[in-house]
């Protein structure tokens, strides 16, 4: 068997392994769904990296495991989300599958959202299967489940109405049939025909019409749904946000229905908290609090990816700090998957200080002692701080070299035993000499001319950055040209 015990690399966090104990024997099916009726974001991705732990802790004991991602492509639109246009109210109860792409960049409204995250995964390396529900309708993977749920429509409805405690309407049917307008919503099921596995129904204009269910011409309501889900794709393992387990919520329900009346064992569940961003808010599509995987792996390697949004406990809500705390949560990733140590905050200075010049920031890491970060991984060591330093660092720690006509102008700005000092520095700087001994002459220097440190550093920062603080000044000119530095500090 190709897919037993698959080595993907990718530690395995001890709440997975409990997880996966949990579990009987396999063969597994591990699935998470998610809807695309919006931007799929980090909060999202949380669910399928929790799905993920769980398949690879029951791959590394010997199980067989097939890892799923249910992209619910066929569900209706129900409401307009930020960023897309009034007009699309007409479609809303159409299925996001058959509506046009809002940027008529994709096929549908639904690839808009699910191929940017479908790529995401596959920057990650993840080994999953992505499948879209209304291929999974048209292909007839539901065809027998929902012939179940019509035969055994009064069981469901009154399953939802003792879980949810509200009265559904009389005429209530599992299955949403598309009419000719396009809406899978207001129709009204008259009856069930098995043998040519359809339904007639009125549509909201009370025409008459059918739909077969076994080519996707309609779908089944959600909450039945996800029980006929279980049992048609042979799920024995899926998590949950807290939104579905609350009491009466859909996971209820489902549970229930798969019991009742789809004879199907409940599947294993874990149960995750949200993520939030640290000073937004929880994640949210429709309130506009989007942080995309993508912004992620502009930061971060997968795996560091992995490691913050899952934190030490997806069970625990949390906020993902991309600001202030970043850097340290970089060292102690970088710590744990035994990286060679070179401060985060470092390797951003570097990346500021050198652009996309990799030999320079080879240069500037051996010249500030971190000879061992200078490895193959070092272009995109410095892509992600790069980034970082650009979209998240807080102002204190932006850095740009000042061009020469700037820095004669803050030089200006300075009095004369600052000049005097930086002239002073200028001539004893040798091409020969590291980030500490560099620090050596510029401390010894201010004292030597009773220049107070604090003015002296000043004036160092002032005519390289443009600030009156920094990065410790020493490893920060060593990694610097002697001539870019003589140009700056000769005023
Ligand atoms: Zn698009």
């Amino acid at each position: 068997m190709s897919e037993t015990g698959r080595s993907t690399g990718i530690h395995i966090p001890g709440w997975a392994e409990r997880v996966a104990d949990s579990l009987g024997e396999g063969p597994h099916v591990v699935v998470s769904g998610i809807s695309v009726s919006g931007n799929i974001h980090a909060g999202n991705l949380r669910e399928v990296l929790v799905a993920e732990a769980v398949a690879n802790a029951l791959r590394q004991r010997g199980e067989e495991v097939r890892f799923i991602f249910h992209a619910d492509t066929i569900d209706p639109l129900r409401k307009i989300a930020p960023g897309i246009p009034r007009s699309y109210e007409e479609y809303i109860g159409h299925s996001l599958s058959h509506i046009p792409d809002p940027e008529g960049c994709h096929v549908s409204y639904a690839e808009h959202f699910l191929v940017p995250f479908e790529e995401a995964l596959s920057e990650m390396e993840m080994d999953i299967e992505v499948l879209r529900s209304h291929e999974l309708y048209e292909r007839g993977l539901y065809t027998g489940v929902t012939g179940e749920a019509l035969e055994n429509t009064d069981e469901l409805r009154g399953i939802i109405q003792q879980v949810t405690n509200r009265k559904m309407p009389e005429n209530w049917s599992p299955y949403l049939p598309r009419a000719e307008s396009g809406k899978l919503t207001g129709n009204l099921v008259l009856s069930h025909v098995p043998e040519q596995t359809s339904v007639v129904f009125a549509d909201e204009d009370g025409r008459e019409d059918s739909a077969d269910y076994s080519r996707g011409e309609g779908k089944l309501g959600w909450r039945v749904e996800l029980a006929a889900r279980w049992k048609a794709l042979g799920v024995t393992f899926e998590p949950f946000g807290k939104d579905h387990t609350s009491r009466g919520g859909s996971t209820d329900t489902a549970d229930r229905m798969a019991r009742e009346v789809f004879d199907y064992p409940v599947p294993g569940r874990y149960e995750y908290e949200w993520i939030g961003l640290k000073g937004r808010g929880d994640m949210s599509s429709s309130r506009g609090i989007v942080l995309l995987p993508n912004d992620l792996l502009r930061i971060m390697p997968p795996g560091a990816v992995r490691r913050i949004i899952l934190g030490r406990d997806p069970a625990r809500r949390f906020d993902i700090d991309l600001e202030g705390g970043f850097p340290r949560f970089m060292d102690e990733y970088r710590a744990e998957v035994g990286e060679p140590y070179v401060p985060f905050t470092h390797l951003v200075t570097v990346a500021q200080t050198v652009g996309e010049d990799t030999e320079a920031a080879a240069q500037m890491l051996r010249r500030g002692g971190y000879e061992e970060a200078v490895t193959d991984g070092l272009a995109d060591d410095l892509y992600y701080a790069r980034n970082w330093a650009a979209e998240w660092a807080p102002e204190s720690m932006r850095l740009g070299l000042l061009d020469p006509s700037e820095a004669e102008e803050a030089a200006a700005a300075l009095d004369d035993e600052q000049r005097a000092y930086l002239r002073e520095v200028s001539e004893k700087l040798g091409p020969e000499m590291d980030g500490e001994a560099i620090q050596d002459v510029l401390y010894s220097t201010a004292i030597e001319r009773g220049l107070k440190p604090k003015r002296a550093f000043a004036a160092v920062y002032s005519v390289l950055l443009g600030k009156t603080s920094g990065p410790k000044a020493g490893p920060f000119i060593a990694g610097l040209t002697l001539d870019q530095v003589s140009q700056r500090f000769s005023v």
